[in-house]
Parts: C-alpha cells; sequence; structure tokens
C-alpha cells in the first residue's frame, strides 16, 4: 500500500525475454513478465523454470522480491535458487549488475542474495537472468491394490 510520498512503478509492460542462453542455460527476461508465460516460453523449447507458486499471473519481479517458492520447491528450492544474475535501479537512477549468466559467481559480496526477498523494499529490479534444466520426461503413477 502507498503511503503519501511514495512512488508507484507499474512493470507490467517490460515483460519480454531479453535473451534465452542455452549454453548457460539460462534464460534473461524483464520484470513484468508473467510466471506462466515464462514457464509456457521455456517449455514449449524442452526446457524447464522451477519455481512454481500458486499464483501462476504472477510476475517474475514479484517472484524474485518474494522468494516464491510453491509445491515443485520441495525438491527443486525456491526462486533464489533459480536467480543468477540481476540489472536492479537503485533509489537515486543508478543501475547495477549483480551476478550474471554464468553457474560460478563466488567473488566478492553476494549481493544478489541481499536484493532477493526484500518484498519491494528494494532497488527495482529491471531483468533477471534465471537458470534452467532441461523438461523431466513425463512421469505416470500407478496405484494396484492386490485381492486379499
Ligand atoms: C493464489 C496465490 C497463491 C500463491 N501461492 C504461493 C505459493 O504456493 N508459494 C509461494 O511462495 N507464494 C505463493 N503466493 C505468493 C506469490 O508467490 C507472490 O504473491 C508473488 O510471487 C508476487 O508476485 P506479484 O507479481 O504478484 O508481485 P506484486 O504483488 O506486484 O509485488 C510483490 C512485492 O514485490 C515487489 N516487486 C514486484 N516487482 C518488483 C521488481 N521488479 N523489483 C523490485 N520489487 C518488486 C513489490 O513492490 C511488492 O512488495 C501465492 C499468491 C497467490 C495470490
Amino acid at each position: 500500500m502507498p503511503l503519501e510520498g511514495d512512488i508507484i512503478l507499474d512493470l507490467s509492460r517490460m515483460d519480454r525475454v531479453l535473451e534465452l542462453d542455452e549454453d548457460t542455460m539460462s534464460v534473461t527476461v524483464e520484470p513484468g513478465m508473467l510466471l506462466q508465460d515464462l514457464q509456457a516460453y521455456v517449455e514449449a523449447r524442452g526446457l524447464f523454470y522451477p519455481p512454481d507458486p500458486g499464483e501462476k499471473a504472477s510476475s517474475i519481479g514479484g517472484n524474485i522480491s518474494t522468494n516464491a517458492g510453491g509445491m515443485r520447491a520441495v525438491k527443486y528450492g525456491v526462486t533464489r535458487d533459480y536467480v543468477r544474475g540481476l540489472e536492479v535501479v537503485l533509489a537515486d537512477g543508478t543501475v547495477m549488475q549483480v551476478g550474471g549468466k554464468q553457474v560460478k559467481d563466488a567473488s566478492g559480496l553476494s549481493l544478489k542474495h541481499l536484493l532477493i526477498g526484500l518484498e519491494g523494499s528494494s532497488p527495482s529490479s529491471q531483468s533477471a537472468c534465471c537458470a534452467l534444466f532441461p523438461s523431466p520426461r513425463p512421469r505416470s503413477a500407478c496405484l494396484c491394490r492386490m485381492p486379499t
């Protein structure tokens, strides 16, 4: 809820995929992209973005800001585990890049993890690089009861 003097940013039109990089198994998107659209985009290419909170029409920026989980978190982890890099805008307009596309990113302070899950009390993210997996093979389960 905005209080007096607060600024509201509507990022819903920043909803594009900026880059799909299958070499690094990552996708870079704008923060207004909806989770359901990202999932559909990668699944159409045989890839898989595991974070899956119940609200599929939530935005990737919102997922990152709330570190969203969902049922798949039991097996795969939460949004934090899939954010490789962020481009954020600080309150003074400075654009800052934290992390990147690579898996190996262990030098310096891990500011990326400080920014994930800040529930809006953070700089605004303007792009996010997320890790992908190959799509899991379809599985089915069947329960058989033996006659006694
Ligand atoms: C029906 C339903 C089911 C849900 N199920 C689950 C679940 O199973 N597991 C789970 O973990 N969560 C669940 N949630 C919570 C859900 O994950 C979050 O509400 C959602 O991720 C927030 O995304 P949003 O686009 O709605 O963000 P908003 O509500 O628009 O924003 C949420 C916060 O993020 C901030 N924010 C948004 N975008 C940015 C940005 N680009 N940069 C910086 N800050 C930003 C906002 O300022 C705000 O503080 C559920 C929610 C609903 C409504």
